[in-house]
C-alpha cells in the first residue's frame, strides 16, 4: 500500500560479516513487518540501474562496483509512515553522522559501506520495490 511500504537492501558487507539477522531483528523490533524478501546478487548493470539518480556523481562508479560485490538481501518493509520511519532507523548516510542505536551506527564502515539502504520518498519506494519484486512475492 503506497505511504506503508518502503524497499531495504542488507549491503554486501553486512552480508558477509553475517550481520544479516542483526540487522533484521532491529528492523523487526522498530515495527517493520516483512511483504518480500529477496537473497539476491546485483549484476554492476542493475546496481546502475537501481542507482540511476546517481549516474553522474563521483562516487557512482565505487557504488555500483560495491553493490555488485557480493550477495545482498532486498525486502519490502511494511509499517505505517514506512519510508520516514525507516529512513531514522537507519540515520545518516554517513555513519559519523548517524544517531546512537540506528542502524548505520551500528553496523556500517564508512559512508560508501553504510550497511543497509531504504528508499527516500514514497515514490521511489515504489518503484524500488517493482525493481525487485513481482505482485505474486508479496505477501
Ligand atoms: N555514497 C557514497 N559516497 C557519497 C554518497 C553516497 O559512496 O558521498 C553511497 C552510499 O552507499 C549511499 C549511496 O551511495 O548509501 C546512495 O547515496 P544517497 O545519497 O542516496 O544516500 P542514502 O539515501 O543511501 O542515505
Ligand atoms: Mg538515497
Amino acid at each position: 500500500m503506497a505511504g506503508n511500504q518502503t524497499l531495504t537492501m542488507i549491503k554486501p558487507e553486512t552480508v558477509s560479516k553475517n550481520n544479516i539477522g542483526p540487522v533484521l531483528k532491529q528492523i523487526n523490533e522498530a515495527g517493520f513487518r516483512i511483504k518480500a524478501m529477496k537473497f539476491t546478487h546485483l549484476t554492476k548493470q542493475q546496481a546502475g540501474e537501481f542507482y540511476a539518480v546517481h549516474a553522474d556523481k563521483n562516487f557512482f562508479e565505487d557504488l555500483t562496483s560495491f553493490m555488485s560485490s557480493g550477495p545482498i538481501v532486498a525486502a519490502i518493509l511494511e509499517k505505517e509512515n514506512a519510508v520516514a520511519d525507516f529512513r531514522e532507523l537507519i540515520g545518516a548516510t554517513d555513519p559519523l553522522n548517524a544517531a546512537d542505536g540506528t542502524i548505520r551506527k551500528l553496523f556500517a564502515e564508512s559512508k560508501s559501506r553504510n550497511a543497509v539502504h531504504g528508499s527516500d520518498s514514497d515514490e521511489n519506494a515504489i518503484t524500488e520495490c517493482n525493481f525487485f519484486f513481482s505482485q505474486v512475492e508479496r505477501f
